[in-house]
């Protein structure tokens, strides 16, 4: 792994997510954010001084997400004599899981689809051991306990024990993620009800909706988040009907406030056949063999033969709590991600720090880093950044970072805020000052100061700060 001073790469950088690409053209979209070509810039990355640790050392990472990658390229930077063995329930190469919404009704293979090549893994001795289940891990006698998965279609399902293996590590990093969140619906077992987590996923998905004689199916999303309108927004583009369900007072619950939703609901209207319903809640999914329909709490039947549940994450982290390791609602770790066990880390969707699981793809990638550095040896300090999220879909696009909705906020502090609404060009913004600080804003329908308000929400810049940076 070479810097690009000595190989001369190119790289471009997406502003809005941070994602760094190799070569001189910005991508149709961002496969993390999903941002078109105008977000990328010129990037040059900054010389890191890598001290080589060269030492006899057996990682084992249970996963193979961006975090494990991210991890396993940290310590083969430094350190070339580690055995670096990745396992994953998955039968693929790690991938841009962004793209399983993104890429939804495209052709992903001819976006980057794989976070790396085959040769890359190759070439830097980073094993990955496919269809592997990680099914326990041992902290006294430093081992875990793997199972080959013979059941490509159910990842977390060991249809064989007979293919147990032993496998000990010097140092073990838990990079396991999450699972989409399924609430406990009358119905969720029928065969199409979907969620998007995984690529068998997708394919089950896509299964779905090519099933039958009718090419067009009536879908109900369970969710209004970004996942859930990034979905219906595709299936919608894909000639499908499309019904969204979200059980909050409004859309975008965690990235839009009750100024902005409006604004957002009317670029749905007038973009696409989107039916979207909120505050409403789901009593169960209809039907005997196969999907019929989705009751709401209040009576109401949708008629639908496909259903997709887009309601949230849960972090992977039964393994650690088996083991003992101090775990909350993910798996606790300090700011070198590391657990209550010193040769165990965690990192990504798993892991929880200071109370915060981000449930993004930067915050796994950096945590990931951070922790493989630590597992070569270094004392690496993981920095959290402002948590933003970004839509783009509707022919409109939102970003949105920090403190938004004032009404949540922290009740001892002073807020004031900037708003900014041009209705028929369905523009929104809004600039939060906590205690005249810069803490949080939304950018709705022109994304062009995606930069600014990230530099100004990181930096906490006063008003007279964010004038100067053009923001307000
Ligand atoms: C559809 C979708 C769209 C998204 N869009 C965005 C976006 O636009 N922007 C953004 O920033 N983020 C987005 N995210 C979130 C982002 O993808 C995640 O934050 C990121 O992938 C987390 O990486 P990770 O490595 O922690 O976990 P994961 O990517 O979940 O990887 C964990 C891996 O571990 C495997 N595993 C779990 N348990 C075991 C076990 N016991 N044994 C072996 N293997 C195991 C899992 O199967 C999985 O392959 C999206 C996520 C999804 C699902």
């Amino acid at each position: 792994m070479e810097n690009s001073s000595e190989n001369n790469l190119s790289y471009m950088k997406c502003k809005v997510c941070g994602e760094v690409i190799e070569g001189m053209v910005a991508p149709e979209i961002c496969v993390v954010c999903g941002s078109g070509a105008e977000a990328f810039e010129k990037y040059t990355p900054h010389e890191e001084h890598i001290i080589l640790n060269n030492i006899e050392l057996e990682v084992v990472i249970i996963g193979a997400g961006i975090a494990a990658v991210s991890a396993a390229k940290a310590i083969r930077e430094r350190n070339k004599l580690a055995k670096i063995d990745l396992y994953t329930n998955e039968s693929e190469y790690p991938y841009n899981r962004p793209l399983l919404t993104k890429g939804l009704g495209r052709d992903i293979t001819k976006m980057k689809y794989f976070v790396e090549d085959k040769d890359f893994y190759i070439e830097n001795e980073i094993n990955i051991h496919f269809n592997c289940l990680v099914n326990e891990i041992n902290p006294d006698e430093k081992n875990v306990v793997i199972s080959q998965n013979s059941d490509s279609n159910n990842p977390n399902i060991i249809v064989d024990n007979r293919n147990t293996e032993v496998v000990s590590y010097d140092k073990l990093l838990i990079a396991t993620g999450a699972e989409a969140f399924v609430p406990p619906f009358q119905g969720c077992q029928l065969p199409e009800v979907c969620v998007l987590r995984r690529k068998i996923d997708l394919d089950h998905l896509y299964s779905v909706l090519q099933s039958g004689a009718n090419d067009s199916k009536n879908v109900v999303i369970i969710g209004g988040g970004l996942l859930g309108l990034e979905t219906a927004s595709a299936l919608d583009r894909m000639g499908h009907s499309v019904t969204v369900i979200e059980a909050c007072p409004s859309i975008l619950p965690r990235q839009l406030d009750a100024d902005g939703a409006p604004i957002l609901l009317a670029s749905i209207a007038e973009n696409s056949n989107v039916t979207v319903k909120y505050g409403v809640f789901v009593e169960k999914i209809l039907g005997e063999e196969c999907v019929e329909a989705v009751q709401t709490k209040d009576g109401e039947i949708i008629d639908c033969n496909c259903v997709l549940i887009s309601a949230g994450n849960t972090a992977n982290n039964q393994l650690a709590k088996d083991a003992n390791l101090l775990t909350s609602r993910a798996i606790n770790v300090n700011k070198y991600m590391q657990t209550s066990n010193d040769d165990i880390y965690a990192a990504g969707d798993c892991a929880v720090y200071e109370e915060r699981i981000d449930g993004i793809w930067e915050t796994a990638k950096d945590q990931g880093e951070v922790a493989g550095a630590n597992i070569a040896g270094e004392k690496t300090v993981y920095n959290s950044k402002p948590f933003g999220a970004t839509f783009r879909a509707f022919k409109t696009s939102l970003f949105s970072i920090g403190e938004i909705n004032v009404e949540k906020c922290d009740k001892n502090s002073v807020y004031s805020f900037v708003e900014e609404k041009n209705e028929p060009r369905k523009i929104y913004n809004k600039f939060v000052f906590k205690n005249g600080l810069l803490v949080g804003g939304v950018l709705l329908g022109s994304v062009a100061k995606t930069k600014e308000l990230i530099v100004g929400v990181t930096n906490k810049v006063n008003e007279e700060e964010a004038k100067k940076l053009n923001l307000i």
